[in-house]
């Protein structure tokens, strides 16, 4: 088991590691999607920055100035 001190982790599930998504191509060869699949929920994340990355919230609301 590697022990790498990535500060990185799922933003669903807290994992800490991920998988590059590989899909069997016509002609048979397994390629990389180019996207991530996290090992411990199995979501799969269109870049490493969308899996570690805190999904934000929009209910902020600044003051908005009338007029
Ligand atoms: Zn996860």
């Amino acid at each position: 088991m590697a022990t790498n001190n990535t500060v990185y982790k799922c933003r669903e599930c807290g994992a800490t590691s991920y998988q590059r998504v590989i899909e069997r191509a016509l002609s048979g060869a397994l390629l990389p999607t180019g996207q991530y699949r996290c090992t411990g929920c199995r979501n799969v994340f269109a870049t490493v920055r969308a899996w570690w990355e805190p999904r934000r919230k929009t209910e902020w609301q600044s003051s908005v100035m009338p007029g």
